[in-house]
């Protein structure tokens, strides 16, 4: 494999599947399936969920609530989709741990950096809950600190795109896909690949990002290969 530990981004609203809200138990299963597959080749994974698909702060703050307590709301959400996808993993036969920016302690473990690779090591999937613990940021910001701190190999943001395309290719018919990237191009073509905060702190880390469609059976395991579909940027 070219990879031996990998962060996996999932947003929240590729848990909906074809629904407006909440969480489509298919599309939780089918991620659990592929995620065994490549965890079976000996991949260390941990992964952040986002929460947009119950709760996000920003909206809320819109319609006139207080942002910083909008934002706790949706780090809860994002425990939520946590516990469903953690769920979903030990159906399969998976060990996993959920270990949250906020204390839980009834339901996960507080987040230990050092507890978090030593549950990889062990071979457990490890689950980041609750976002970064902190209010005006994302859960994209979350994935890239995470992956930082536990020196993982590359950010794996899993999307319903297959990629990053010159233009949105559903606005423009002529957008083609970038198969690399750096992270220079990005900035300078004005796209959109993770929020800037999260983009920052993965270019001055050094560390890669994959974008691609999580939603095809069988993309994680082309990607943790090493097989060239979605972006990468570098
Ligand atoms: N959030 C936050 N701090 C974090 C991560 C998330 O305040 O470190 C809140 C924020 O309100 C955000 C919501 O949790 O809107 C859900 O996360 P996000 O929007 O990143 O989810 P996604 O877009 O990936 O579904």
């Amino acid at each position: 494999m070219k990879y031996k530990r990998i962060l996996l981004k999932l947003s929240g609203e590729s848990l909906m599947g074809d629904k407006q809200y909440g969480i489509d138990n298919e599309v939780v299963k089918q991620y659990a399936e592929d995620i065994k597959a490549v965890h079976a080749k000996g991949l260390e994974i941990a992964i952040v969920i986002g929460g947009g698909n119950i709760f996000r702060g920003l909206s809320a703050e819109k319609s006139g609530m207080d942002r910083a307590q909008a934002d706790y709301m949706g780090m809860l959400a994002t425990v939520i989709n946590s516990m469903a996808l953690q769920d979903a993993l030990e159906k399969v036969g998976l060990k996993t741990r959920l270990l949250t920016a906020i204390k839980m302690e009834q339901i996960c473990e507080p987040f230990i950096r050092r507890r978090a690779v030593r549950h990889l090591e062990k071979g457990r999937v490890v689950i980041f809950g609750a976002g970064t613990g902190n209010p005006y940021f994302t859960t994209d910001s979350a994935a890239a600190l995470r992956a930082i701190e536990i020196k993982a190999d590359v950010v794996l943001k899993g999307t319903r795109v297959d990629g990053i395309y010159t233009a949105d290719p559903e606005k423009d018919p002529t957008a083609t896909k970038y198969s690399e990237i750096t992270f220079k191009e990005v900035y300078a073509n004005g796209l959109n690949v993770m929020d800037m905060t999260a983009f920052t702190l993965c270019e001055e880390n050094k560390l890669p990002i994959i974008v691609f469609d999580m939603n095809k059976t069988g993309n994680f395991m082309k990607i943790a290969n090493g097989d060239g579909i979605g972006t990468l940027v570098k």
